[in-house]
């Protein structure tokens, strides 16, 4: 019973049906009301229209009453012969009472001689404007006064009583074709009401379809689905959102290649070394050492390029944990150039540090250290020996921004904006030598957008390369933007 009942709800929760219920209700209940007032009205018509007709008979057959002084005489062949006809035209009964209350005339002749009291009677004699109409069951009964047109008094009354019957045959006829239109009217109702319940929800029904068979691996556009403006601009937020599933899906692919293929380089290093220690007999220990050593190295670039992707992994989660802390800029520059002292003096690279002004501001400490660490570790690698590094820090009300300056080797123009993506080298051999994983710049770019900042690329080949970085001094959570890499390179604001 109780699931029953929850079917039942749960069908009502379906748009079509909802829908289908809104047009019936709307459609076929006024009518319904209107077809009964309609038929109301019309059986009063006829009945009011009958009773009119009687009432100037009753006028007739008055004035011929007065006219022959039937009231007296109690005979006339013409009231007679009035009186008869028409109480059998109408099927009813005729009355004719004189002024002592008496019957001096029944068309059914069973009260003559008798006296009739009724309200009706009695009332008719004290006002000669007076007529009566009662519905008595199937009857009407109209009572008038016969007045005498000379002395304006009443001299009889005449109580005339007419069945319904007929009125009802023709009323009932009426009704059984209004209710038959009704009917009719009601069918198309509901045919119209199927069909644009179907109408509006099947493009729905249409999208609901496709979305369902994402999760089958089914990525299909939703295409030719027409219907309201609502419904157009859903499909047409499917199909971006398909885009997007589409594209963050060849990315992930193309990912998981790029990664296999990495992996790939140290691990058929490390075969080939360790095949070629155990098919050879008598290898001098020398010998043992240095592949050991190479496989050591292939061993920590592996290390390497795991560790990368697990930070980028984490960067790259919906919502990365930010430590946010105010700390001194200049302080945190300072501290990071100290590590790459040795190696640069011992490339003879200079290291030039430039601070315009002291900076405070909101940043993740480890998460921006490890992107500024990048930017330094690329400068020096990518630089030549005997070349410089400048970095400088400024700031205004509203950003601070580093710039890292080197004299390296540079970036082909058509390829800086590659470099930020995941695992791209513009020097493959180089790159490998110097121990890059090729996600430094990715992970670098991924960390300043998540302070809400920007980075960009200056760089002319053998000439040297800069990278600008402008983070607001203040952080405010969840306005990301993505837009680093499209807002033009020759912004330089630091
Ligand atoms: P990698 O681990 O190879 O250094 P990155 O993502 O840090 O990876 O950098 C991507 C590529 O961009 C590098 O392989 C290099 O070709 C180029 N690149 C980055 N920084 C510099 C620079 N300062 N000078 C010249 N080329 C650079």
């Amino acid at each position: 019973m109780k699931k029953a009942f929850k079917k039942v709800f749960h069908v009502l929760y379906s748009l079509r049906v909802q829908l289908f219920l809104v047009l019936i209700v709307v459609g076929i209940v006024p009518l319904y009301f209107l077809s009964n007032i309609i038929i109301n009205v019309h059986n009063k018509q006829i009945i009011t229209s009958r009773e009119d007709e009687l009432k100037s008979y009753g006028t007739v057959i008055s004035n011929l009453i007065l006219s022959s002084d039937y009231l007296t005489t109690h005979f006339d062949s013409s009231v007679e012969t009035e009186v008869r006809e028409i109480a059998e035209i109408y099927d009813g009964r005729i009355i004719i009472i004189d002024d002592n209350l008496r019957i001096i005339k029944d068309t059914y002749n069973l009260e003559v001689g008798k006296t009739l009291i009724s309200s009706e009677v009695v009332k008719c004699f004290y006002s000669a404007e007076s007529i009566y109409t009662n519905e008595l069951g199937d009857y009407i009964q109209i009572t008038m006064p016969i007045v005498s047109s000379d002395t304006l008094t009443v001299k009889g009354v005449l109580v005339m009583s007419f069945s319904k019957k007929n009125i009802n045959l023709i009323s009932s006829k009426v009704s059984n074709n209004i209710r038959m239109l009704m009917v009719a009217i009601s069918l198309v109702i509901i045919l119209i009401a199927i069909l644009y319940s179907i109408f509006v929800t099947w493009p729905l029904k249409k999208l609901n379809k496709n979305i369902d068979e994402i999760s089958n691996g089914k990525m299909e556009e939703a295409e030719g689905i027409r219907g309201y403006e609502e419904v157009q601009s859903m499909a047409d937020s499917f199909n971006t959102m398909l885009d997007v599933i589409k594209s963050q899906d060849e990315s992930r692919q193309e990912f998981v290649s790029n990664v296999s293929h990495e992996l790939k380089t140290p691990l058929a290093s490390v075969k080939v070394l360790s095949d070629s220690l155990l098919t050879q007999d008598d290898i001098p220990v020398e010998l043992y050492k240095e592949f050991l050593g190479d496989i050591n190295n292939e061993i920590e670039r592996m290390t390497d390029i795991v560790n990368d992707l697990l930070s980028m992994v984490r960067l790259e989660k919906n919502n990365p944990n930010m430590t946010i802390t105010n700390i001194n800029i200049n302080e945190l520059i300072e501290k990071l150039l100290k590590r790459f002292r040795p190696i640069a003096s011992s490339r003879k690279i200079e290291l030039i540090y430039e601070s315009f002004r002291p900076v405070q501001a909101d940043v993740d400490e480890v998460k921006i250290s490890i992107a500024i660490n990048n930017l330094f570790e690329n400068a020096i690698k990518y630089n030549f020996d005997g070349g410089w590094v400048k970095v400088a820090l400024n700031a205004d009300h509203k950003f601070f921004y580093i710039n890292v300056g080197d004299s390296g080797v540079g970036i082909p123009e058509e390829l800086q904006d590659k470099i930020f993506e995941r695992f791209y080298r513009v020097d493959k051999a180089r790159s490998r030598e110097t121990g890059g994983t090729g996600l430094g710049l990715a992970i670098t770019r991924k960390i300043i957008l998540l302070h809400n900042g920007t980075i960009k690329v200056y760089s002319k080949e053998k000439e040297g390369t800069t990278f600008t970085i402008r983070i607001p001094l203040n952080y405010a959570a969840g306005e990301t933007e993505d837009n680093s890499l499209e807002e033009g390179r020759d912004d330089n604001n630091a």
